[in-house]
């Protein structure tokens, strides 16, 4: 209950109180952004040694002697594939290493899902009726924009605390052939912060699927994002798919965007080897090959996955403070109201908060005429449509900790103005 134990006279007065309150800061026509999971620009310069450690007259050969500045390898250079396996705990040359965004090979995998088929379809998804993806919520808006641009139907699985709601995925697959797949995010899920759990992940690999091309794409941006001193192992998804005879159930992917350069990094896709092949004929027509100067550059300077794990220590040391500040100030001004509930990620980029419901998207319009910009209400579900309308993602990566003080100040008067106005409506209807 909302302001429990609070008359309806004491509720309006914090009302007026907020009201007062939300004035003062309007006019102090602040513009703070924490609407996207960008990193500050003090992240970046972590790694901009990076830029230098080729010279321009360094070897330029890889390993295997490949000159990178030319054309071939189109898979990848040895270096930066043995990183990525370690990132991704599977075998060096089940990776094919692309261009800057791993979002990008995730869109480039449904263009092959729908042009040719994946390694296990029948029939490209473009010839069956209708296709459905799988999207557990809150999740990533970029994912479900994926699905909606191919047209694809996306059904919400709510997300647990061991990650998605696998009675729910298990009863869905079983019997209709038209889900073809799901989003997972197995580390710090985006923007719950959710570690997948053994259980979860064994539960995916072994699921019976009326679909033979049922892909799980297992989007792994956060392995190694951690704000506090512990580092994350999850069970082997590509292991466990084999175990159960389901080797081309999975494709895996991460970047070294929010390690190095979001804007310059490498990212990778990673499989069975059929699904290595499948992917590698529609690579092979779309490009000769990726940036492999880039790739020996952050082979060079990211070193293996202990190094990488230093240079995400300096990272979480700017992080953390921030979004403990967003923790701080939410619960000094509303942990008494009982109106909103957030999570306290381990890691990742960002925090979820559950407002009182019917009231995120009123919020948001609040935060944004006081010069704060939240991420759109509704993004983090299919269709930008939250059926509660009470998810909101904070991201509190890019502002400083000054502005992130403010931003958070600014959310909590709003969530407290809505929530009491939606609590005054609703005991007036009753
Ligand atoms: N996947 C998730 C879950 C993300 O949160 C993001 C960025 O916010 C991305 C992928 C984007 O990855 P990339 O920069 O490699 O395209």
């Amino acid at each position: 209950m909302p302001f429990e134990g609070k008359s309806r006279e004491e509720i309006e007065l914090i009302l007026a109180e907020s009201k007062k309150k939300f004035a003062h800061y309007k006019a102090k026509g602040l513009s703070l952004d924490m609407s996207r999971g960008k990193p500050n620009p003090e992240q970046l310069d972590l790694s901009m040694e990076m830029m230098d450690i080729l010279g321009s007259d360094a070897d330029f050969s890889s390993e295997n002697g490949a000159d990178c500045r030319n054309y071939g390898e189109l898979s990848g250079i040895p270096e930066i594939k043995r990183l990525f396996s370690e990132l991704l705990d599977i075998p060096a040359e089940n990776i094919f290493v692309g261009g800057n965004s791993s979002l990008n090979l995730m869109f480039h995998t449904f263009s092959r899902a729908y042009a040719k088929g994946l390694a296990d379809s029948k029939e490209p998804w473009s010839k069956c009726e209708t296709v459905k993806f799988l999207c557990p919520v809150p999740g990533y808006d970029r994912h479900f924009a994926v699905c909606e641009y191919f047209g694809i139907e996306m059904i919400n699985v709510p997300m647990l605390d061991t990650g998605p709601d696998m009675a729910v995925v298990e009863n869905l697959v079983r019997h209709d052939a038209s889900i073809k797949g799901i989003w997972c995010v197995p580390i710090y899920s985006n923007p719950d912060g959710c570690i997948y759990s053994a259980e979860t992940i064994s539960r995916l690999a072994s699921m019976k699927c009326a679909a033979d091309d049922f892909t799980i794409m297992w989007d792994n941006a956060y392995s190694v994002h951690s704000l506090y001193a512990e580092r994350v192992s999850i069970a082997g998804i590509l292991s466990e798919c084999e175990k159960y005879g389901n080797a081309n159930r999975v494709l895996l992917f991460t970047s070294a965007n929010k390690i190095t350069l979001t804007g310059a990094g490498v990212s990778c896709i990673g499989g069975s080897k059929a699904s290595m092949l499948a992917f590698i004929q529609t690579a092979a027509i779309s490009t000769i090959g990726y940036d492999k100067l880039n790739m020996l550059r952050h082979a060079r300077f990211l070193k293996d996955k202990e190094a990488v794990l230093t240079l995400m220590e300096k990272h979480a040391a700017l992080l953390r403070p921030k979004f403990e500040a967003v923790d701080d100030v939410l619960r000094e001004n509303i942990g008494e109201y009982s109106i909103a509930e957030w999570t306290k990620p381990h890691g990742g980029y960002f925090i979820s908060l559950n407002a009182y419901p019917s009231t995120a998207k009123k919020t948001y319009e609040l935060c944004r005429e006081a010069g704060v910009t939240l991420t759109a209400p509704g993004a983090t579900f299919p269709y930008g449509m939250d059926p509660e309308d009470k998810n909101i993602r904070i991201a509190p990566s890019f502002p400083s900790l000054s502005e992130i003080k403010d931003a958070t100040e600014i959310l909590s008067i709003a969530l407290i103005i809505t929530a009491a106005e939606e609590t005054l409506h609703r005991a007036t209807k009753d």
